[in-house]
């Protein structure tokens, strides 16, 4: 499991050493002329090595104080790229907060053995969705039951009222080391919705369900969805897996491996919670600030050893290696990594029950304009990669500008912008 990483690279003209891009640029053609991919991989290799390129087009802001008028190469948007994770990551947070609550939030883990590592490879998609249904069944279950939740039931009218819950899961596929590791970090209201009435957890501050207990049913759940995909013929399996006595064998030595839950109560203040959000939703299997080095077919980088007192630590791998194991996170085509439970869509058209309130400005940094340093300045044309305008109108001052550009010789520092995510 990933743990939490500081969002690294606060300073927007921080720019890593090292790229991907850089990665895929040296070594992409070759990898791929010796592997088979899907689309999808394909798609990530070529949109990561022209992010922020002359091939993807470009984009001119224009400062509204001043006129002056900056350029920059369009970004990839691919949820792969380490660079192109930022701009997102703020959008969806800001639509986020209109439904966040306001009580303590628990972060909630839910990962599997790894004997079942190879079945998710080779399953991708239909693994994937059982692992967020089996956890998200869970987590419901939980919720319904009266007795996490500090009411008296003997004083409702309809016993079989049941507790909604708010929560959202996002995928993570990776390990520190871009290992297969697939695992869902769960942001859970510490709070339950009945009808329009806010509950508060019983036993509050300490937990908000028995892990122990929940992994069980978690457990319970997952075998039993894995086993249907199994006899529906829905899943590849390999070598003996393809014998039903002995898939069964080895499901129910499953039973005894470790299914681990682990769920804790996290900040109640409301920049807090953004924060720690943030760390998870938009994210690709690594940030470029953790490569090290790119050199000779060999590619170091940072990783956390959390089996060694989360020392910080330099991993080493051939080129080949390390492009295989990014490729491991390239989620299936229409695939989404983070689901919505619950109350979380009800949230906001409640309005007895308190949402949290954040100041635009402590979520987005606004962008600057280099020559007078206001931040009144704002995009006025997208052109695309083939040269089409696709949003605003081509001014003459536009023009004027990027043709002295182009004569000045200037393109890289002029159209490059730099790097704002992590
Ligand atoms: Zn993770
Ligand atoms: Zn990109
Ligand atoms: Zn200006």
């Amino acid at each position: 499991m990933c743990k939490i990483q500081e969002l690294s690279n606060k300073n927007k003209n921080y720019k890593p050493k090292y790229e991907m891009q850089d990665i895929f640029k040296l070594y992409g053609d070759d990898y791929i002329s010796r592997h088979k991919l899907n689309s999808m991989q394909l798609k990530a290799i070529r949109d990561i090595c022209e992010c922020r390129t002359s091939a993807m087009g470009y984009n001119a802001s224009e400062c509204n104080d001043c006129k002056n008028i900056e350029f920059a190469y369009n970004s990839c948007r691919n949820r792969n790229c380490p660079k192109c994770q930022g701009d997102k990551r703020y959008d969806w947070i800001e639509k986020r907060l209109k439904t966040t609550l306001d009580v303590p939030y628990y972060h909630t883990v839910f990962t599997i053995p790894n004997q079942l590592f190879e079945i998710g490879l080779y399953n991708q998609k239909i693994f994937y969705n059982i692992l967020f249904e089996s956890a998200s069944q869970t987590l419901k279950q939980f919720a319904q039951n009266l007795k996490w939740w500090d009411v008296d039931a003997a004083t409702l009218e309809d016993k079989k009222t049941k507790v909604d819950l708010a929560f959202f899961g996002i995928l993570h596929s990776w390990g520190q080391t871009l290992v297969y590791h697939p695992h869902i970090h769960f942001v859970v209201a510490g709070g339950g919705i009945i009808g329009d009435t806010l509950v508060k957890p019983k036993y509050n501050s300490k937990f908000l369900f028995p892990v122990k207990a929940m992994s069980k049913v978690f457990r319970g759940i997952f075998i039993a969805k894995i086993k249907k995909a199994y006899y529906d013929g829905n899943l590849e399996v390999h070598n003996e897996l393809k014998n039903p006595n002995y898939f069964e064998n080895y499901l129910d030595n499953l039973v005894s491996r470790k299914w681990v839950i682990y769920m804790k109560s996290q900040f109640h203040t409301s920049t807090k919670i953004v924060e720690y959000m943030a760390r998870y939703t938009h994210k690709s299997a690594i940030a470029n600030s953790r490569i090290v080095s790119i050199d000779n077919n060999i590619i170091r980088f940072k990783y956390k050893d959390y089996k060694d007192n989360s020392k910080n630590k330099i991993m080493k791998l051939s080129s080949d290696e390390f492009i295989k194991r990014f490729l491991y996170h390239i989620p299936p085509k229409r695939f989404f990594r983070i689901r919505y439970y619950g109350a979380i869509q009800r949230v906001a058209k409640i309005d007895t029950i308190k949402t949290i309130e954040i100041k635009p400005q402590q979520t987005r940094v606004k962008p600057q304009c280099k020559k007078c340093k206001c931040k009144d300045i704002q995009t006025v044309v997208v052109v695309d990669r083939y040269t089409r305008v696709v949003q605003g109108i081509m001014t003459p001052n536009i023009v004027q500008q990027k043709r002295e550009i182009l004569h000045s010789n200037s393109i890289s520092s002029q159209f490059y912008r730099s790097c704002d995510s992590g």
